[in-house]
């Protein structure tokens, strides 16, 4: 596994969480967004030490408290940018550039 933190796991505040599989990110088209989804959930103390301990949590609908799109490459919301190129770096976070 790489030490790159985005291909070991999720960063969140901080946090760095493994995780076990990652779908494969689309190669960077100059000029388009790559939308991705973030979901904000609800951690009790107990799952947050076993997520920081490396074990794997689920999560579901019952602790999801949001939900935004925006674009990997220039970070802003998909309600502001999507009918506009995509300015992000023309960075391929698979590991190429
Ligand atoms: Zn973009």
């Amino acid at each position: 596994m790489s030490d790159d933190p985005i291909r070991m796991g999720i960063r969140s505040t901080g946090e760095v969480a493994k995780v076990e599989q990652f779908a494969p990110m689309p190669s960077k088209v100059p000029g388009r967004h790559r939308w991705i989804g973030i979901a904000s959930h609800t951690l009790t103390d107990e799952t947050a030490r076993r997520a920081h301990e490396g074990a794997t949590v689920k999560f579901g609908v019952q602790t999801l408290i949001g939900f935004s799109i925006g674009c990997l490459d220039c970070e802003e919301p998909y309600e502001d940018v999507f009918t506009q190129r995509c300015r992000g770096p023309e960075f391929d976070w698979n590991g190429s550039q």
